[in-house]
């Protein structure tokens, strides 16, 4: 049966493959963006879809639409983006949130939240499974998305509980792969355009800090099987890729498959960087259909250099 899908943020990386993939799928689809970090191209080649709809607006004013499901995605993800207006960084989680739950109460309709593996902070048990509390720092520089995302987990958890709304909830560990912004200062799009221009890599610190890359397709299929789960699994679960790397790791990388001469130079550590990250899949494997991710490194990285390449000799 054709769903009519709300998809908030719908313009940026992650929506824009959602869109595409719900739309394929024969849904009716509804872009919602303020294109704060998205753009317009990421989505331009679905405007003749007569299934297609793109609205401008903001998640923190009230939004109103019959819809049957929600994929609540909008919000600044990389630190360079979400930091540079914190405040409204924190409007957008928490009074995005309370407006897409107040419609999903309304319209009775199933709701999803895109959170982060940012809800863990620096990490003290490694890997992350969903019933660790986390390490966060409520003042530091990245307060502003890790306690908006926590004050959004618990939002949808209490309209669930008061308000019987239908929730999901996804901690994304990071995700990279074609239509991530050029330059938003994440560390898979940075490191690829500084070595296909040739300019110096930037690695902060000293590259030992780990992250585990997950490829946007593998979570998009993640994020679908959450939101047709079974109805009384609410989560959070984890989705991400448990293949860990140092950034040290990453950078040679892409270096070798972009057959770059850029030079790796070292850069002061941001305040409050993590240094481990790697998710336990346990749950997801268990409560999704035994989802894993299907693409690894190499092979996503290898396409999303081509995205680049293409991008940036346009
Ligand atoms: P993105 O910046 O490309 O996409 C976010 C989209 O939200 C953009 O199109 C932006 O214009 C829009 N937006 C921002 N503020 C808005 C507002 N107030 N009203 C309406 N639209 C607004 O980032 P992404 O990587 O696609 O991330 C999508 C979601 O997934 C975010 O909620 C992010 O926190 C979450 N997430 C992403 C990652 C990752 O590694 N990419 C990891 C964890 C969580
Ligand atoms: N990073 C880096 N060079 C860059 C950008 C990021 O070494 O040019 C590091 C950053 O300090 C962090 C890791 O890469 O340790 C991942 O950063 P990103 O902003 O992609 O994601 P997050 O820190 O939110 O996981």
């Amino acid at each position: 049966m054709k769903k009519r899908i709300l998809v908030t943020g719908g313009a940026g990386f992650i929506g824009s493959h959602l869109c595409q993939r719900l739309l394929n799928e024969g849904n009716e689809v509804i872009c919602l963006d303020n294109y704060f970090t998205g753009s317009k191209s990421n989505i331009v080649h679905l405007l003749d879809n007569p299934y297609f709809e793109l609205i401008r607006h903001d998640v923190t004013h009230p939004y109103f639409v019959e819809v049957d499901e929600i994929y609540n995605l909008a919000c600044p993800a990389s630190p360079v983006h979400y930091q540079y207006n914190s405040i409204k960084t924190i409007k957008t989680s928490v009074m995005g949130a309370i407006n897409m739950l107040g419609l999903a109460k309304r319209t009775k309709a199933k709701i999803l939240q895109a959170s982060t593996s940012e809800v863990y902070g620096d990490p003290l048990v490694h890997p992350q499974p969903e019933s660790y509390w986390g390490h966060v720092n409520p003042i530091g520089i990245r307060s502003c998305y890790d306690e908006g995302k926590r004050c959004a987990e618990s939002l949808f958890v209490n309209y669930h509980e008061q308000n019987a709304v239908d929730t999901k909830i996804i901690r994304i560990f990071n995700t990279y792969g074609p239509n991530m912004n050029p330059e938003d200062g994440r560390v898979v799009s940075n490191f690829i355009v500084q070595a296909l221009k040739g300019q110096d890599i930037t690695i902060f610190g000293d590259g030992k800090q780990t992250r585990s890359f997950q490829y946007v397709d593998d979570l998009v299929e993640g994020m679908m099987r959450m939101m047709n789960s079974r109805a009384d699994f609410h989560g959070p679960v984890n989705i991400g890729n448990p293949n860990e790397f140092s950034m040290l790791e990453l950078a040679q990388l892409v270096i070798e498959l972009t057959n770059s001469k850029s030079k790796i130079v070292y850069l002061p550590l941001p305040q409050d960087d993590p240094m481990q990250r790697q998710p336990d899949i346990t749950l997801a494997k268990k409560e999704l259909d035994n989802w894993s991710p299907q693409v690894q490194l190499r092979e996503g990285l290898t396409k999303t250099i081509v995205y680049f390449d293409k991008l940036l000799n346009v």
